[in-house]
């Protein structure tokens, strides 16, 4: 088996740079070229994992298929590179710790001083090496969170400057992002932070081997040598990174700097003269070419924050450029949604998209949005707490349950009709313990959802603790929602729908997280599709 390949990638001068982006156009440039490629995060924070981060915190929790609960830019990942991400592919210092000190309590280090060098650095390694030693993969691009400098990322890099001393430069490899200001009052682009930063590097004894420079302004010849010359990297490895339109035009900004023929040339690796990127760009025309709009309201609680919807946003895109629509996402808070301000609010819109959420906050809003849907016949989406608000709506106001609601809103309720899951009634851990992963599916045939997928058995991943109470299944199907899919194995509701309605579909699980640029998700697509219909009436 050849020797796996790893490029590490740090930041430098400023936090949101985008080296989730970089990497993940990188990523697809060398995949397109035949090379099995994945991507790491690595987290320095002390959560083992961000499931139990408030979204405003650090935007969307993303869930990978065997039920890992991590950062957002494992979608990105994902998206780019159509491969599902694991477990493996994201590690905090939280986890790190967590996994020395257990060792530590086995007795595992045989009477040492457990110390942060050598073992929470070995344990770095470890976890960096995991993937590549899975054989499943040719190269492996880390990303290290946070910027260079940090007191929190020193352990990360000092394991990134052991392992490139025991790999060698032929199979390692250092990207610095980094930021050049322009200061308009001087009509320049500055270098020297970027120097200070690849010096801070330095002092770690990591020498950068390539410069990805964020810019807002190109960058000329002579700015391009002055950043090789005083931060020691060849000039061709001085790679602009210029603003984008979008994220998705990044892959082809990259390849035209020739970021991945840096990387091989370093790897020794073959370069073909061809990139097939054509699959990816036609994606990006259609997604530039609209030749409709639609309105599609966003009704959450954390709607401040756009990273909080994060997968929610981007698979509109795909789905917006597989119809030749432009998704216009209005995001409407459910905290400021009156019963007597909702038509005002919602009227103009295309379709309605109940978000995913925990808590009590904002409840009332949503279910007022759902009737809305219901009643106005507007197309409907409910992700998760969108899903389970249509099924109170649907209980109160067809059923005539005044009282109906979930448990998590009501730990009393006399009407659960949304109940906490059995193997859920001991857990008292917060972290990791809801039914997250990949979990099984089957369709009706006679629905909105298996005309969509096109087929009866799916997988979708999951993250909840409260579920459809099967004990009103019999009423509220009566009543015209309609169960169409359920786990085939347990009877657990995962989708419900209106009858009657042009497109009312609640699902249990997150069909946002497996939405991908070269497979936009089926449901998204059928609901801008629904929204487009809707929007010609
Ligand atoms: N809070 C709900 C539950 O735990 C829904 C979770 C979600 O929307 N992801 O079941």
């Amino acid at each position: 088996m050849s020797q796996t390949k790893y490029i590490f990638v740090t930041g430098g001068v400023s936090s949101s740079l985008g080296k989730g982006i970089i990497a993940a156009s990188l990523a697809k440039l060398l995949q397109v070229r035949g090379h099995r490629v994945t991507i790491q995060k690595l987290d320095p924070y002390i959560n083992v994992d961000p499931g139990t981060l408030n979204p405003y915190e650090h935007g969307e929790c993303y869930v990978t298929d065997d039920g890992a609960e991590t950062d957002l830019d494992l979608g990105h990942y994902e998206r780019f590179l159509n491969v599902p991400t694991s477990q493996a592919n994201n590690v905090t210092t939280g986890r790190i710790y967590q996994s020395v000190i257990e060792k530590e309590r086995r007795g595992e280090f045989l009477g040492k001083t457990v110390q942060v060098v050598p073992h929470i650095t070995n344990e770095i390694k470890e976890r960096i090496q995991i993937l590549g030693k899975s054989g499943d993969f040719d190269i492996v691009i880390t990303e290290i969170g946070g910027t260079v400098g940090d007191i929190e990322s020193l352990p990360y890099i000092e394991a990134v400057r052991q392992l490139k001393w025991e790999l060698g430069d032929e199979n390692s490899m250092v990207i610095h992002l980094t930021l050049i200001p322009y200061l308009s009052a001087a009509g320049e682009l500055k270098t020297k932070p970027t120097q200070h930063s690849v010096k801070t590097l330095m002092e770690s004894g990591i020498k950068a081997d390539v410069l990805v420079c964020r810019t807002e302004h190109k960058l000329n010849d002579d700015l391009r040598r002055k950043l090789a010359l005083f931060c020691n990297v060849k000039e061709d490895a001085v790679i602009e990174s210029i603003d984008a339109d979008t994220i998705y035009d990044v892959p082809n900004l990259m390849l035209e700097e020739e970021l991945d023929k840096v990387v091989l040339k370093t790897f020794k690796l073959p370069i073909a003269d061809k990139v097939n990127l054509s699959a990816w760009n036609n994606f990006v025309q259609r997604h530039k070419n609209p030749k409709n709009q639609v309105t599609i309201g966003l009704i959450g609680k954390y709607v401040e924050l756009q990273d909080s919807y994060k997968s929610i946003l981007e698979s509109f895109i795909h789905a917006g450029a597989a119809n030749e629509v432009k998704v216009k996402v209005e995001s409407i808070h459910s905290e400021h949604l009156p019963q007597q301000e909702v038509a005002q609010k919602l009227g103009h819109l295309d379709a309605i998209l109940v978000a995913p959420g925990f808590g009590e906050r904002g409840i009332q809003g949503k279910i007022e949005a759902v009737r809305y849907a219901r009643e106005n016949k507007i197309p409907f989406l409910g992700i998760c707490l969108g899903m389970q608000m249509a099924v109170i709506e649907y209980s109160r106001n067809v059923l005539d349950i005044k009282e109906a609601i979930s448990l998590e809103q009501d730990p009393e309720a006399k009407s659960p009709v949304i109940n906490l899951m059995e193997e859920q009634k001991n857990v008292t851990d917060k972290g990791g313990t809801m039914r997250l992963g990949a979990w099984a599916c089957k369709l009706e045939k006679n629905s909105h959802v298996f005309k969509a997928y096109g087929s009866e058995i799916i997988s979708e991943r999951h993250r909840h603790r409260y579920e459809y109470n099967n004990q009103y299944k019999t009423q509220l199907e009566e009543a015209g929602l309609l169960t169409t899919g359920t786990n085939p194995d347990t009877g657990l509701v995962e989708i419900v729908e209106v009858k009657d309605h042009p497109w009312f579909v609640g699902v249990q699980y997150h069909p946002e997280y497996k939405s991908t640029v070269l497979e936009p998700h089926p449901l998204f697509v059928a609901f801008v599709k629904a929204a487009l219909d809707n929007s010609k009436k």
